[in-house]
């Protein structure tokens, strides 16, 4: 399917046939305007999809596509690609953290949106309808956000079709990073949801806290080319990962009961012992207002690194490592 594609088109955004084409594509019937790049390579190939600031904070994911869509170049590409950088812009103009500026909804729970919506909505929407229809894979990078330190992780498609769910495991399997984590919700989020449409499609999480570096940047450019080699839609040959990768099962959102101060005493990354106490809630006066412990043995894929909790919030996500 799509190959040849003479054309890619978004919005009024088009790019023939050995074309890279950049601007900023109105989303109907809202302010919002989104910054796509379009790279329509010289031979056929499949369409991919890239997305940066589904969550406006994570610096990492942005930044790496937008150093993307400025590198590669059509002579490089079989087939198509789609970049958006990033997603949440009204989000990253008025610096929130995971949601959009107009209606504080966060994007990754509300897909397919509404086009009777709010402005998260229609964009969702128009994601769905005016995108996600002319993918055959996508790639939506992510960080741990403002207030979350994580070490980095992949997820893929656990809740889709059988060659769905294996074609996004390979997918991953060319990311550099030591932790797999399967994940099984099909609604709300944008990668779930191309996932339900049939797309293979992969979550990476690399960087966070409000930060990005070089160094980062550097790594998550490698990740993504080296998914675009297998892919076959970038040239040059796949890189063998360095890790010997393992899946993360069971993952545990420990969630906050109350608002108050946070005082982790684990970090991102480090394995822990079931009944192991893994941080406290205190209030204002130093009263412990929550404990949480450890289910069981497992490792920290993320938590958060903010003074401040709010409830219902995950504190700490862990998950058993498998074997
Ligand atoms: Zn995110």
């Amino acid at each position: 399917m799509r190959r040849n594609r003479v054309v890619i088109k978004i919005g009024h955004l088009a790019a023939r046939s050995g074309e890279k084409v950049m601007g900023s594509i109105g989303v109907p019937e809202t302010t919002i305007k989104l910054p796509v790049t379009l790279i329509n390579g010289n031979k056929a190939g499949k369409t991919v999809l890239i997305t940066g600031g589904v969550h406006n904070a994570e610096y990492t994911g942005i930044e790496t596509a937008i150093r993307l869509a400025d590198e590669i170049q059509p002579d490089e590409i079989s087939g198509c690609l789609i970049l958006i950088h990033p997603v949440n812009t009204s989000g990253f103009e008025k610096r929130t953290m995971s949601v959009v500026a107009e209606d504080g909804k966060n994007l990754n729970r509300i897909f397919p949106g509404n086009p009777n919506g709010t402005e998260g909505d229609k964009l969702c929407h128009f994601l769905a309808t005016a995108v996600l229809s002319q993918i055959d894979f996508y790639i939506d990078l992510h960080a741990g956000d403002g207030y979350e330190n994580l070490t980095p992780y992949v997820y893929y498609l656990g809740a889709a079709a059988p060659e769905v769910v294996e074609q996004s495991k390979v997918m991953a399997q060319k990311v550099n990073v030591r932790y797999l984590v399967k994940s099984f919700t099909t609604t709300g989020g944008v990668y779930n949801y191309a996932g339900s449409c049939g797309i293979p499609s992969i979550l990476i999480e690399r960087g966070g806290q409000g930060r990005w570096s070089e160094e980062e940047v550097k790594l998550y450019k490698a990740d993504v080319k080296n998914v675009l080699r297998h892919l076959a839609v970038l040239e040059g040959t796949v890189n063998a990962n360095e890790y010997e990768q393992v899946e993360i099962e069971n993952v545990i959102y420990e969630n906050a009961s109350v608002n108050g101060c946070w005082y982790p005493y684990k970090k991102a990354g480090e394995m822990i012992k079931k009944g192991e106490e893994l941080g406290v809630i205190k209030d204002y006066f130093g009263k412990v207002l929550q404990s949480c412990s450890a289910k069981y043995d497992g490792l920290i894929l993320y938590q958060v690194s903010s003074l401040c909790i709010l409830k219902n919030e995950a504190m700490v996500v862990y998950g058993e490592v498998e074997n």
